[in-house]
């Protein structure tokens, strides 16, 4: 049970004023259904105003608010925008221009000789100063010179959400201290309420943004910390076989390990023959060969009489890694059952896995359902793209008679600190050598400028009979209204190559995304247009081009990633970042990086480097974060002291009964980490 002094954050945004139903579906689409999801959530930067007195002081570029009169009108007429010519204290001219339907009622509400105040950004044009779009307010109308610009969705507004942040914040209640005071008083951070106040209004808080960002970190650490000695205590079983599977799967393998697979496949066995149930990430770029290397693991456990299961982020993968493993086990005992939620025999196939008649159970969150049942779950193994944390790992503990060892797939590097954070837990295999024969994708730096270009260079390549990818950014409604960029892209591909275009992004049904990656797989599309890299998580050796667009919003790693999905089928392959036409200094260092270096490690450290000398209030990675309020820099900066901090804490006051012990569990339920709590009375 969530303690009562949480009630006012978890309250429903609809009890705050302003707030009905229709502004609470907008907020919704933000992900903000409570109060506490409005405090959290953060500005992405500040918009500062001048307040000039005269225009001649202003830079242009620079956002400024003047007092002004009105001396003249010009109606809109064709392209041309609607008019307002204005004069500032000392007479000198600046006009105001409004675009779009709008434009005339916009300029017309101000007459000759009005005295107004104007808020917009100054910029040249034609050589003379002009404002679009301007604010316009009564003269005394008094100016806000520094507002929080937080992420925003269709229908409503900067000031709107401005106003409802401060809605919530009157309400944040008063909170134990969970920090210990002597770490609060070295950083000298404030309290969480006031830490919660500043970064929504001061650009410069950079003490109560790491104190947040530290909040969520040691939330998180206490949780996986509670996780994991709830495991010991109940001790998980060491899997130890005989070898005859393994041997027999290997020998039938037309080629070798790299020295990289066999030293990953020795730490996974040692650690399944241990007591202490396994977590541990293998990581390694795609094409790595992460799945062999966790086949074998799961060839182990079927050996020493237990059950393994391989959890996929979508069906069409679970069907590929089903037949995988089925064509790796032929020849052995191992049984391999698919289980996606849409069998016909799904109570034959349930009974089979109750029963043991199922060794290896492949398939999508459905594996994990209730009615799912397992004679004896060994070894859960996690392919990437899943959200694994806590809860997670807590319900894989409830689904056997003993914790079941764990293992993630991934294919992000995720640098050490990271992997601390998001998995509580640093135990690593790394595959840091390719099969051999794979050869470098060829990665060059375009401007969008020279998209015609591009586009008839996809054209040669399809004309070879290739396949190409095209990704595109997700939808960012604040910039690009509701239109989705990959939509659009499509649209434009379409017309050029008439039925050999599909399109997958994240707003489609599930079954329609599974139908257009299958076509494209099959060679019926030829060009499969994309947004996240969940969707082209997809083995076609045949596609060996991908487009990335405005690759500059895509994080390193991720595009690293998604390169990796070119090149599999031993020609030749190319990757084509296009970058708009200002990428920026750092963007374009980043950039140049990748096209640098294929060594998936160096570019996540580099990049998490790269972005911690230049890192903006708001330059997140793209994707889905793992942190709400941790950035990755303030996560590599505080995890260490965070994960420290919990360890201690859980020694000194196991029930976390006292004081500080009773703040954490506030701690725990604001961060919704309640599945740990409740291991605190079944431990
Ligand atoms: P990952 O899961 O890391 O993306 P995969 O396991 O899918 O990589 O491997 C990619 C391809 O490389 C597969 O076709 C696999 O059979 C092959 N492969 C794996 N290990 C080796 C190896 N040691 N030598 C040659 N090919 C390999
Ligand atoms: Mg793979």
């Amino acid at each position: 049970m969530r303690p009562e002094v949480l009630n006012p954050l978890f309250a429903p945004v609809t009890i705050l004023p302003e707030v009905g139903p229709v502004l609470a579906r907008r907020l919704e689409r933000l992900g903000i259904t409570r109060v506490r999801d409005l405090l959290f959530h953060l500005p992405t930067g500040f918009l500062r105003t001048r307040l000039a007195d005269r225009l001649a002081d202003v830079t242009p570029g620079e956002r400024a608010s003047l007092a002004v009169t009105v001396v003249g009108r010009t109606p809109a007429q064709g392209r041309a925008p609607a008019r307002l010519e204005v004069v500032d204290t000392q007479g000198q001219p600046l006009s105001l221009a409004f675009f779009g339907p709008q434009a005339d009622r916009l300029a017309g509400r101000h007459g000759v000789g009005t005295r107004l105040r104007v808020t917009g950004t100054v910029e040249l044009f034609q050589g003379r100063p002009r404002m679009v779009h301007p604010d316009t307010a009564p003269p005394q109308a008094p100016v806000p010179t520094v507002e929080p610009v937080h992420p925003l969705t269709e229908g409503l507004s900067r000031r709107q959400m401005a106003r409802l942040v401060g809605h919530a914040l009157e309400r944040v209640p008063r909170l134990p201290e969970w920090i210990e005071p002597a770490q609060r008083q070295r950083q000298g951070w404030p309290d969480f309420a006031q830490a919660l106040r500043r970064v929504h209004a001061d650009p410069d808080a950079q003490a109560a943004r790491d104190r947040l960002a530290y909040d969520e970190l040691l939330a998180g650490q206490l949780a996986w910390a509670l996780v994991r000695r709830q495991a010991r205590q109940r001790r998980g079983r060491p899997i130890v076989g005989d070898g005859r599977i393994l041997a027999a799967v290997r020998t039938r393998l037309p080629f070798t390990l790299t020295a990289a697979q066999e030293r990953a496949l020795a730490e996974i066995l040692n650690d399944l023959a241990g007591e202490a149930a396994m977590l541990r990430l293998l990581q390694g770029d795609v094409g790595s060969g992460k799945t062999l290397v966790a086949a074998l693991a799961m060839a182990a456990t079927v050996e020493a009489g237990a059950q393994a299961a391989l959890l996929a982020p979508t069906e069409l993968l679970a069907r590929q890694h089903r037949a995988t493993l089925e064509a790796l086990f032929q020849g052995t005992p191992v049984r391999v059952g698919c289980l996606t939620g849409r069998e016909a025999g799904r109570p034959f196939l349930l009974r089979a896995v109750a029963e043991g008649g199922i060794d290896v159970l492949v398939g999508t969150h459905a594996i994990f359902q209730d009615s799912v049942v397992y004679r004896d779950l060994g070894l859960v193994v996690i392919d990437e793209q899943h959200r694994f944390g806590v809860a997670q790992r807590l319900m894989l503990q409830r689904k056997a008679w003993v914790p079941p060892h764990v293992l993630v797939m991934t294919a992000t590097p995720i640098p050490r600190t990271l992997a601390l954070a998001r998995f509580g837990h640093t135990a690593v295999s790394v595959l840091d050598e390719k099969p051999p024969g794979r050869t470098p994708v060829d990665t060059r730096i375009i401007a969008l400028g020279r998209l015609e270009e591009v586009v008839a260079g996809v054209g040669r390549h399809l004309a070879r009979g290739h396949q190409a990818y095209w990704v595109c950014p997700a939808l960012d409604r604040e910039t690009e209204g509701l239109a989705e960029p990959a939509v659009r892209r499509a649209e434009m591909l379409r017309a050029r190559w008439p039925g050999r275009v599909e399109l997958v992004h994240g707003r489609m049904a599930a079954a329609q995304r599974e139908a257009a990656m299958d076509r494209f797989r099959r060679g019926e599309a030829r060009v499969l247009v994309a947004t996240t890299v969940i969707e082209v998580g997809v083995d076609v050796p045949a596609a060996s081009l991908m487009v990335v667009e405005q690759a500059e919003r895509f994080g390193l790693a991720q595009l690293h990633q998604l390169r990796g999905r070119v090149g599999r089928g031993g020609g030749p392959a190319t990757c084509l970042l296009l970058v708009g036409d200002h990428p920026g200094e750092i963007a374009r260092e980043r950039l140049a990086l990748l096209r640098a270096t294929d060594d998936g490690f160096a570019i996540a450290e580099a990049d998490l480097r790269l972005r911690g000398t230049g890192e903006l209030l708001g330059t997140r990675q793209a994707g889905e974060p793992a942190f709400r309020l941790a950035s990755d820099v303030q996560v590599h900066r505080w995890i260490g002291a965070a994960e420290a901090d919990a360890r201690l804490l859980i020694e000194r006051d196991g029930g976390l009964d006292g004081p500080r012990g009773e703040a954490a569990r506030v701690l725990l339920h604001l961060f919704e980490k309640d599945a740990a709590v409740r291991t605190l009375r079944s431990g």
